[in-house]
């Protein structure tokens, strides 16, 4: 199945990619370079011990958020621990995320809660953190669907599909046709141990025999985007969503390369949409202002 994932968009320009407008395809990838540039200042400030959190990187994995970020502007965000990218590619301020891993008075909590709960109500944009217990957030997400009703996209891993907490709350957004878009960003990975020890049912599954449409797809940006427009008028709704981590489950350190990356993928793709000078200049831009930002 992952490898099914990795093969289903690389090396070959896809159509679906050949639809999107040219400013739009650079607006997915800038946010993409912001996400990733800011990570890699990150892992420098971690090796220089200017940051001493545990971080929970998005390296790999920053399709997801820059993608839905284009198409959701108006629903509030439930994140789970590994929520950099969702915080900066919606529009949080990077500052304010840097100066939380910092521990400053200045971040997004204070500088007190670190991480893998990072705040938002600025820009536009309404962001509620993890708060360390897996899962929690899909409940805390479908109560702020049902006394809001506004519209709510919960992000979670393949681990916290695993709870019995998240599969009644998404029973219950069912049952009461929730605003809800719920987000598996499935990395195969609970810590270290891959779903097919875990587990022999597809969560997929679940949400489908709960009453929602469901849709399963690789990390490639411009479907995410598409299949995302077309669910958001039909909520509520779950899209499993295999990324690959590049990155420990928490830290800076790796084990060795990536099953794939699908920031190279994209590249090319922009390389073949005759794109590539354009995309080139967003990469140094957003590139520079991380590297100013994480400056010593
Ligand atoms: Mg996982």
């Amino acid at each position: 199945m992952r490898g099914n994932m990795r093969s289903a968009t690389t090396g070959v320009l896809q159509n679906i990619a050949s639809s999107f407008p040219a400013n739009e395809s650079l607006e997915i990838y800038r946010r993409m370079c912001i996400s990733r540039h800011f990570e890699l200042g990150l892992v420098r400030a971690v090796k220089e011990k200017r940051v001493t959190y545990p971080v929970y990187l998005s390296l790999g994995q920053e399709t997801v958020a820059a993608a839905l970020s284009m198409v959701l502007r108006d629903f509030m965000i439930f994140t789970q621990h590994r929520c950099h990218a969702t915080f900066l590619c919606f529009g949080g301020p990077a500052g304010k995320l840097r100066d939380e891993l910092m521990g400053l008075p200045t971040g997004t909590s204070g500088g007190r809660a670190g991480s893998n709960c990072i705040q938002c109500h600025e820009n536009g944009v309404t962001m509620f953190g993890h708060h360390g217990l897996i899962g929690e957030n899909v409940p805390q997400a479908v109560g702020a669907a049902l006394g809001s009703g506004r519209p709510v996209v919960c992000f979670f891993g393949d681990g916290a599909a695993e709870e019995d907490y998240v599969v009644a709350a998404i029973g219950f957004a069912s049952t009461h046709r929730l605003p809800i878009l719920f987000v598996c960003e499935d990395n195969d990975l609970s810590i270290l141990t891959p779903v097919e020890k875990r587990r022999s049912w597809r969560f997929g599954d679940v949400a489908a025999s709960l009453g929602m449409k469901t849709v399963e797809i690789a990390d490639d940006p411009w479907t995410i985007a598409d299949r995302a427009r077309e669910l958001k008028n039909d909520l509520p709704a779950f899209m499993n969503i295999h990324v690959c981590r590049s990155n420990w489950h928490v830290g800076a350190g790796t084990d060795g390369a990536p099953e794939w990356d699908r920031f190279s993928f994209v590249e090319s793709e922009l390389g073949m949409l005759g794109l590539g000078k354009e995309a080139a200049a967003v990469k140094a831009e957003s590139a520079d202002a991380m590297e100013a930002l994480w400056a010593p």
